[in-house]
This record gives C-alpha cells, sequence and structure tokens, in this order.
C-alpha cells in the first residue's frame, strides 16, 4: 500500500526546529508578558468575509492565496492567513473595549496561505502576533517597537534594523495620493510594470513598494508622504521618533513603506536584517486605527505587528550553527530487565526534584548505553544493574568529567534536590541554550 504524505507545503517540525519554536514562543511570553500583553488563543478557521472584509476583496492574499472551503451546511470558511483579523473579530464579539481602556494581547500559532512553496515560505507557516487596542498615543507605537526589538534580542538576533514611515490619516491621505498620481502620470507608462500601470489610479502608493527595479527607478522622485501628512500626523510620528532617538535606537525612514488598504494610517514598520547578504523583513506592523469600526466594532484605534517564525528560525539557525545543544540532567542506563522499575521509580523522584531525562529500557551493554547517553546530551549518566540493585544503590556518572560516584537509593532525593537548586541558580535565561 502507497504510505500517506504530509500536503505539499505543510511540514512535521521535529527537534532541533520544534525546540526553536518552543524557544520563540516561550521568550514572547516572557518579553510580551513584561509589557501587559496577555495569550490570546484564536480560532484557525474563520468565515470568509471577515477576511474579505479587513484583508480587503482586492487583495491577492483573499483572492489567490487563501485555503477557502465550504463546510458541510455550505457555509464558506477559511483558514486564517493571518492574526489579525481574527483578533479584531474577538475584540469586537467579546466587548472587549467595555471592560477595559486599553487591551494588550499577543497571539501565536499557525497561518495558512495557497502560495508557491519555496525555502522559508510554507503554505501552514507560523507568526507571534501583538495587538494593542484603544490608544492613539505615540507612546504605544514606540513601547511596541522597543519591545518587538527587544524579544529579537532576547532570542539572539542582534543584526535587525526597524524601518519606519508614516501612512497619514484619512484626512491628509488623499492630498497626498492626488499629487502622487499626478506624479505616476507623468511617467512613461511603458517603464512600468502591469501591476504598476493598473494600481496607477486604484492605490497609487502601491506602486511605491513595487519590486520591479524600472518601477523603483522611476518612482526615485516620487513625493514623499512624510512631507504632505497634516501637523497631527506628522507630530505623532515625530514623538515615535524622538523615542527611538532618546533610547539610542538605530532606525531608517524608508518612504516606500505602504500599505494597500485604506485603514492602515500613521506610523508603519517593518523589521529587516541588516546583515548582509539576508534580505527581507522578519516582522511587520503598524497603526491600523479603522479596522475595528470596519468590522462593525466601536471606534477603537489599534497598532500591531506581526512576527515570521519561519524565516527567525533559519536565522537562529544559521547563527547557532554547532552551538550548544539542550542539555538533559540525565539519561538512566538500566543494565538488567530485574532493575528496570526500581530504576523506573528512581527517575520518577529526579523528575519530581526538578531534574529531567530520559530512561533506557532496553538492557544493553553499559559501554553502548554510555554511548547513547552521550548523544542525549545528557550530564549525568545514571547505571543500575544487578550489582547496584542488590545493594539498593545507584552509580551516578559525570559525562564530561568522566568522575562517578555509588549512591544509596535513599539519598537519591537529596542529591537530585540539590542538582535542581543549581541548574535553577544557572538560571535559563539567556539566548537558545
Ligand atoms: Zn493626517
Ligand atoms: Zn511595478
Amino acid at each position: 500500500m502507497a504510505t500517506i504524505q504530509t500536503i505539499k507545503g505543510f511540514a512535521d517540525l521535529f527537534t532541533p526546529r520544534s525546540d526553536l519554536y518552543t524557544f520563540m514562543e516561550d521568550t514572547a511570553r516572557r518579553v510580551f508578558g513584561a509589557y501587559g500583553y496577555r495569550e490570546l488563543r484564536l480560532p484557525l478557521l474563520e468565515h470568509t468575509e471577515l477576511f474579505q472584509r479587513s484583508i480587503g476583496a482586492e487583495t491577492d492574499v483573499v483572492q489567490k492565496e487563501m485555503y477557502t472551503f465550504e463546510d458541510r451546511k455550505g457555509r464558506s470558511l477559511t483558514l486564517r492567513p493571518e492574526a489579525t483579523a481574527g483578533a479584531v473579530r474577538a475584540y469586537i464579539e467579546n466587548s472587549c473595549h467595555a471592560r477595559e481602556s486599553v487591551s494588550r494581547f499577543f497571539a501565536y500559532g499557525p497561518m495558512f496561505r495557497y502560495e508557491r512553496p519555496q525555502k522559508g515560505r510554507m503554505r501552514q507557516f507560523h507568526q507571534l502576533d501583538c495587538e494593542c487596542f484603544g490608544t492613539h498615543e505615540p507612546q504605544v507605537d514606540a513601547e511596541m517597537l522597543l519591545m518587538l526589538m527587544f524579544f529579537l534580542k532576547e532570542i539572539g538576533l542582534d543584526n535587525l534594523t526597524p524601518e519606519l514611515n508614516t501612512l497619514g490619516c484619512k484626512e491628509c491621505r488623499p492630498a497626498y495620493q492626488d499629487a502622487l498620481t499626478a506624479f505616476l502620470r507623468r511617467i512613461d507608462p511603458q517603464t512600468l510594470c502591469e501591476d504598476c500601470r493598473r494600481r496607477m489610479e486604484s492605490s497609487p502608493m502601491r506602486v511605491l513598494d513595487c519590486k520591479v527595479p524600472s518601477c523603483k527607478e522611476q518612482t526615485l522622485d516620487a513625493p514623499r508622504i512624510r512631507e504632505h501628512v497634516c501637523p497631527e500626523c506628522s507630530e505623532h510620528f515625530n514623538a515615535v521618533l524622538g523615542i527611538l532617538d532618546k533610547r539610542g535606537m538605530p532606525y531608517t525612514i524608508n518612504p516606500r513603506l505602504v500599505r494597500g488598504l485604506d485603514y492602515y494610517c500613521r506610523t508603519t514598520f517593518e523589521i529587516v536584517s541588516s546583515s548582509i547578504g539576508a534580505q527581507g523583513s522578519v516582522a511587520g506592523g503598524g497603526r491600523y486605527d479603522g479596522l475595528v469600526r470596519q468590522l462593525g466594532g466601536p471606534d477603537v484605534p489599534a497598532v500591531g505587528f506581526a512576527c515570521g517564525m519561519e524565516r527567525l528560525a533559519l536565522m537562529l539557525e544559521e547563527k547557532a550553527a554547532g552551538q550548544a545543544r539542550p542539555r538533559p540532567d540525565f539519561y538512566f542506563a538500566v543494565l538488567a530487565a530485574d532493575a528496570a522499575d526500581t530504576a523506573l521509580l528512581a527517575a520518577q523522584t529526579l523528575r519530581e526534584s526538578g531534574l529531567a531525562g530520559e530512561m533506557s529500557f532496553e538492557y544493553k551493554s553499559l559501554k553502548s548505553q554510555l554511548r547513547q547517553a552521550s548523544r542525549t546530551n545528557a550530564e549525568y549518566c545514571l547505571i543500575m544493574g544487578e550489582a547496584e540493585l542488590a545493594i539498593q544503590s545507584v552509580v551516578v556518572k559525570h559525562m564530561d568529567s568522566g568522575d562517578q560516584a555509588t549512591l544509596p537509593l535513599l539519598t537519591l532525593r537529596d542529591w537530585a534536590g540539590i542538582r535542581a537548586e543549581q541548574k535553577l541558580e544557572k538560571g535559563r535565561k539567556g539566548g537558545y541554550r
């Protein structure tokens, strides 16, 4: 019979890659939690209409890239292509604005897009996501950027720089778009790509982020939105930048950083790698003050970001090549079947005392079990055979130094307690183990 394989673009994540995801999620919980962000677990499946109304029915994501299907009752459902729409839906549906003036959420998990799979881009991919509802203040935008950069530093990535732009607001953007359209109409249409010729009238700002070289070249002198926004938007943007300046955080202002949809406004940002050779952004976000109302909620401002975990994992793997692997406290080698039950209960004691490790039920030779112990990178190998069982004791061997001692089983809990305390003292903080 033919074996069953995963769906194209969907991956199984084994250790050590899955360890990286756990590490990123744990760090996110710690860092974002330190700013008052609470975890929001959202459904993977939503009504298709949610994404049509939030991301926009005209976008590539909605038109070509969604996993959409009908359920048994003929309702159109979609596997979420991103998290913000669901977070806004949940915020409105649960009347969060009535309970608190400001709500901070973080979420993480799989997202789905029907794209051509390639390195670092899968049809099921993973994102970390933060959303803050309820405040217009530029301080929140800056706090979010500082938090995101702090998170990236905590997972061990410090060669990243934020790029920022302002998108103005619904008061000042139309005039800018008119100025931009007027500029674009003066360009020889033959020098622009087909997409840009179409966008020129419908969504002129999107022309600015076209990656086609001739389009880029033609728009070098395009009017810059920062010079066209209203005094309030200008003040808002300067306040965000002022905080980054006070903090001494390097950043770039990128006038080509735009979003295609109307509800995005004011601060928009991406985090890009500043190391040579790497390209693309690891995270993107900004203000979307109009979305909550657009989806039928109150007029509540919001700011958020999404961070691609596959890209982070690739960068961490490149960086951590050859670095230390996760280190279990023990490997329990059982040499005789008779000793198995006693050893199993001894290992249970070790775990209840705060240590971690696996035990072997294979009763192979000591030599081959020690080899297995070092393969797991355990700090200690505990050994129990007929001789140890007879005197109710266990041999404890330190794998790095080779030092070993025989401990009575009765003292094992104390021994494990001391080890666990030392482990805590060393702390689990810091980069990827
Ligand atoms: Zn404005
Ligand atoms: Zn173009």
